[in-house]
């Protein structure tokens, strides 16, 4: 039996079925499903919400980093920096353009890339940094936005875990040159399929994504550059536009349950996750660490509780990267064996907090 499931998407949505069916009702009334008002509106609101001028919706995450690096005109010879472990779509995006990730090692305590190990990596062939804030935490952006500025590069965010996370009171999604997010269903902000956005100050790249997101057109059967199809459609956008009301709610409820885990596990033998000052955290995900940890997933398993290994192969063990390169990457490969995230989300209760935490005490004791 399911005591806590890791993602009751479900009882997310169901929390706000009425302006859902609305927003559904609305579009089909319309009559109108891709480019038009809804997501016009969410882009201008969405950008609002970052602090950013520019935000043009795209297809899904991937594409978001992948329209980018486009438009920054990154492709084959290059190489673009990324961190070792991350969801394989930060390094796809970089692939797929033609360019090659290089990937820098995260801080043990933050998970996230380090940045006194970048500036190692950069090569004559280097063109941008791409920071991931996993798990919803923002990466130490002002010490990789002074290597960028010193070494001429572009900075981009992968935010796709971290809607509504703040650095040194900015919001994440503002602090490089560009940022790419994801809607996928069970992130932050998730719409009801898929979607993702790009996020920038840059007039001039925000117009060459919008192009490249709709054919390489700016007007209608003229096509100015060779282009893709990815865009966030009528259906998508309405649907995010009632999930942005309550995002910051929402990461609130995140917050008071991180809270609750890293107060009751305290004095429990695995490794909590560890917040910097500078971090306003948003909480995607909550990741322990265990020497024990497949032995403690079953057995959390065992008692109704539902947790998810993020990741358990790193991108550069994976098929598509392992035969090409030889890379030295231990603490990638420790993280992906000792990382378990523990259910979270705005509906996780504090009945099903004390479930978790008194599931992993038992577990310590029968040791
Ligand atoms: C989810 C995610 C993506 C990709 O987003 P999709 O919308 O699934 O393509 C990229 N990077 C990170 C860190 C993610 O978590």
């Amino acid at each position: 039996m399911k005591l806590v499931p890791f993602l009751d998407l479900g009882r997310l949505n169901d929390s706000i079925r009425e302006p859902l069916d609305s927003a559904y009702r609305r579009v089909v009334d319309s009559g109108w499903f891709v480019m038009g008002p809804e997501l016009e509106a969410f882009e201008s609101e969405f950008a609002q919400y970052c602090e950013v001028k520019h935000c043009i919706g795209v297809g899904n995450g991937l594409e978001a980093l992948h329209l980018l690096l486009r438009a920054y005109g990154i492709g084959p010879g290059d190489e673009v920096i990324v961190p070792s472990n991350t969801f394989i779509a930060t390094w796809l995006a970089v692939t797929e353009c033609g360019a090659v990730p290089v990937p820098v090692e995260p801080c043990i305590d933050t998970h996230n890339i380090d940045p006194a190990l970048i500036a190692n990596a950069i090569s004559k062939r280097t063109r941008a940094i791409l920071p991931v804030h996993l798990y919803g935490q923002p990466a130490d952006m002002d010490p990789i936005n002074i290597l960028a500025t010193k070494h001429g590069l572009i900075v981009i965010e992968d935010a796709a875990q971290a809607q509504g996370a703040r650095y040194k009171g900015r919001r994440t999604g503002s602090l490089g040159h560009a940022a790419g997010t994801s809607f996928y269903p069970g992130k932050n902000l998730g719409a009801l399929g898929d979607g993702g956005a790009v996020l920038t100050n840059d007039d001039a790249i925000a117009e060459k994504v919008k192009q490249l997101r709709n054919y390489g057109s700016k007007v209608k059967y003229q096509h100015d550059l060779v282009g893709y199809n990815s865009r966030l459609d009528e259906m998508q956008a309405a649907f995010l536009r009632v999930k942005l009301v309550v995002l910051d709610e929402w990461n609130a409820t995140r917050r008071l349950i991180a809270d609750q885990y890293s107060k009751l596990l305290a004095d429990a033998d695995v490794q909590l996750p560890l917040t910097p000052e500078y971090a306003e955290t948003v909480w995607h995900l909550y990741v322990i660490r265990s020497k024990q940890r497949d032995v403690l997933k079953s057995y959390l398993e065992q008692q109704g509780v539902e947790t998810v290994i993020h990741y358990p192969i790193p991108p550069h063990q994976q098929a598509g990267y392992r035969s090409g390169q030889k890379y030295h990457l231990p603490v990638a490969e420790m993280l992906a064996e000792e990382v378990l995230s523990l259910p979270i989300s705005p509906f996780v209760t504090t009945s099903q907090v004390e479930t978790v935490v008194c599931a992993i005490n038992t577990f310590e004791d029968i040791k």
